[in-house]
């Protein structure tokens, strides 16, 4: 029997670009979202909330064959009843075969269920946008159910269809404690149940998620037409194309596009699996692996003209002129560098009278922001998780828990401490009022400036002065937690600077490709600073007459530059430290994937651990050993780049 049916998923892969049709599935070739599938469902939710799902209905009968010709025949021998609810129901027309999560049969009526991980507020219940099209947020979860709609009218063509989207519900609260714990998810991401012989699942079922009926959106989106990289076209068409397409094992040819900069079918060129990226690019521009080694257009900063240059037929950087970009002053102001300004020291290379040895910093805005700084200056960072089912009672889902941060300070002669930290990872303990608690405490002593990455602490402590808002036994010092995050977030008297946007505006180096991240901008400033490597060379870090540190103190101290390396990564030396944060089985990452540890994924994933798993004491220690020390060395960073910045 033929297997290369169009599923679910792979009719929503051929949307994102139809020539992944011909990659999909196939071992041969490098899929990074096969590795990561572990991490995302534990990240998204989406498996506990297809197993919450099914407790919506009582008596569902649930098709646990996986094999097409089984789980069909067991389908249309359950389908022979009048009335029945099945869980992962099988049905197949032509070359499509989809699983519904939840089909419902009444007579001649038959309903689908989807259950998605995606967020869905009943107090702001509207799909379209102001235009009247669909939201996007929504798009790829109706086009899904969309599909699932139309392959169940082939098949049944005399029954009545209807659809709903079934979603957690961000304007309803959980009615009992641990939630997500009673759905444990594995490696292979199979959810087991725990549910305590006195909880009503069904009930809480009924509250935390919502059923949403999309049938006008769907036979919308059936009618409209159907725009993919490269083409529009009627929704069948499409769909028939594309499943004839993926039985014949035909290559749809690639139409190149911004959308192949988060294509998973990429591997580093001479790697052990095949690259389907490297493919497409050369088949179709008759390149060679050399091509890659000059940066394509795909990786300029922050630029929306990506398909428009590729259509133009300009594929690298270096092919763009100054004609490609609106008009712009090659001299920054006092407003520091500009987005195209960014993006032109890209194309052009770092004037000659700015190069400073192979970066650019704009000194005077940097002074110019300082001369508004208060010594002594708090480096702050958070870990937080968010899930789509509630770990606490009166917990919405996907509301925000702070459970850690870490805290620097650098005085005025240049002194450093790891002043302060926090952690809460205790199974069944609220963390977020009392690491709000703990950072009112760290932080308010003087008067000092405080700085943080990017904006999520300012949304994490905006987030929970709502919760805060709306607890109905909020704790006795709301207020003062109130008035505290008040006057840290955007618009008050103590706003916390963000030194991403400031870095984004006054350094530029050309190992960092136009980007802002922590991680990317640290090992640049680490080539670009004699100060940081001479001092962070010497093994002061944690020593007795040091640095203090909580998480990394010895009697001979710990150095994070070796100049006989060339690493100038402190991150790749805490990552040989923090394996813990891994779940068991989980190989390491690669290099390559280094930024998904260190940009917090693997903290809010070590969070659920540490909720979920029967873990021994040694192993729960160890896991927060390494939280304590990636976020430590978060928050030095923070530190560090103040100092590169102070001594260049
Ligand atoms: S590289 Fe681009 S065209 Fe090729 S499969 Fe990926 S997204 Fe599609």
């Amino acid at each position: 029997m033929n297997s290369r049916y169009l599923t679910k998923s792979r009719f929503i892969s051929a949307i994102d670009c139809p020539t992944k049709l011909f990659y999909v599935g196939k071992t041969e070739y490098k899929n990074l979202n096969n590795e990561d599938s572990f991490l995302a469902s534990l990240a998204q939710g989406g498996y506990q909330v297809g197993a919450l799902a099914k407790f919506l209905f009582k008596d569902g009968v649930e098709i646990l064959d996986k094999s097409h010709e089984t789980s069909i025949r067991l389908t249309e021998e359950l389908l022979k009843k009048d009335n029945v609810v099945i869980y992962e129901a099988a049905i197949k027309f032509n070359n499509f075969f989809i699983r519904v999560d939840i089909l419902e049969k009444k007579g001649n009526q038959l309903k689908i269920f989807e259950a998605k991980a995606k967020s869905y507020n009943s107090l702001l219940p509207d799909m379209e946008g102001a235009r009247g099209g669909i939201k996007s947020e929504y798009l790829s979860y109706l086009q899904d159910i969309t599909f699932q709609t139309w392959v169940l009218q082939q098949a049944f063509p005399k029954s009545e269809i209807s659809s709903f989207l079934v979603m957690p519900n961000k304007a309803k609260n959980a009615e009992i404690d641990g939630l997500n714990q009673m759905f444990k998810i594995t490696q292979d991401n199979k959810v087991i149940l725990r549910i305590p012989s006195d909880v009503d699942i069904y009930k809480e079922a009924q509250v935390i998620l919502a059923k949403v009926a999309v049938d006008t959106l769907v036979s919308r989106i059936i009618n409209g037409p159907l725009l993919y990289p490269g083409n529009q076209d009627v929704f069948s068409n499409a769909a028939n194309k594309w499943a004839d397409a993926y039985a014949k094992d035909i290559k749809i040819p690639a139409a190149l596009g911004k959308h192949c900069k988060t294509c998973e079918f990429k591997s580093e060129v001479g790697g052990e699996l095949k690259s389907g990226f490297h493919e497409c690019w050369k088949e179709t521009l008759n390149w060679t692996d050399k091509d890659f080694n000059e940066p394509l257009v795909l990786d300029l900063y922050n630029s929306r003209r990506k398909d428009e240059y590729i259509e133009n037929q300009k594929y690298k950087i270096k092919q763009l002129t100054r004609d490609d970009f609106k008009e712009f002053n090659e001299d920054p102001g006092v407003e520091g560098l500009s987005a195209t300004q960014r993006q032109w020291l890209q194309v052009d290379g770092i004037p000659k009278e700015y190069d400073q040895g192979g970066f650019y910093f704009d000194k005077p805005f940097y002074l110019l922001q300082k001369s508004k700084w208060n010594y002594p200056y708090h480096l702050i960072d958070f870990e937080t998780t968010k899930t789509a089912l509630p770990f606490y009672k009166d917990m919405r889902p996907y509301q925000s828990i702070g459970f850690q941060f870490s805290h620097h300070t650098l005085d005025a002669d240049g002194n450093v401490k790891h002043a302060n930290e926090f952690i809460c990872v205790e199974p069944g303990e609220f963390p977020s009022y009392k690491f709000v608690r703990a950072l009112m405490n760290a932080l308010s002593n003087d008067n000092g400036t405080i700085f943080r990455w990017s904006h999520h602490e300012n949304t994490i402590l905006n987030g929970i002065r709502e919760e805060l808002n709306l607890d109905p036994e909020p704790p006795e010092d709301k207020e003062d937690l109130i008035e505290f995050i008040r006057i840290i977030t955007k618009g008050g008297e103590r706003d916390m600077v963000d030194l991403c946007a400031i870095s984004s505006k006054c350094f530029f180096h050309e190992y960092t490709n136009g980007r802002n991240s922590l991680k990317v901008v640290l090992p640049a400033l680490f080539k670009a600073s004699p100060f940081l490597r001479d001092t962070y060379s010497n093994p002061i870090y944690g020593a007795p007459n040091g640095i203090p540190s909580f998480n990394f103190k010895s009697d001979t101290g710990f150095a994070w530059f070796d100049p006989s390396s060339n690493n100038y990564d402190p991150y790749r030396i805490l990552k040989i430290l923090a394996y813990d944060l891994l779940p068991a089985g989980v190989e390491e990452f690669d290099d390559e994937e280094v930024s998904i540890i260190a940009e917090g994924g693997a903290a809010a994933m070590a969070y659920a651990r540490l909720q979920f798993e029967d873990l021994d004491n040694e192993t729960r220690l160890r896991i927060k050993d390494s939280l304590l020390r990636y976020c430590e060395l978060d928050t030095l960073a923070m530190v560090m780049v103040v100092q590169a910045w102070d001594h260049i």
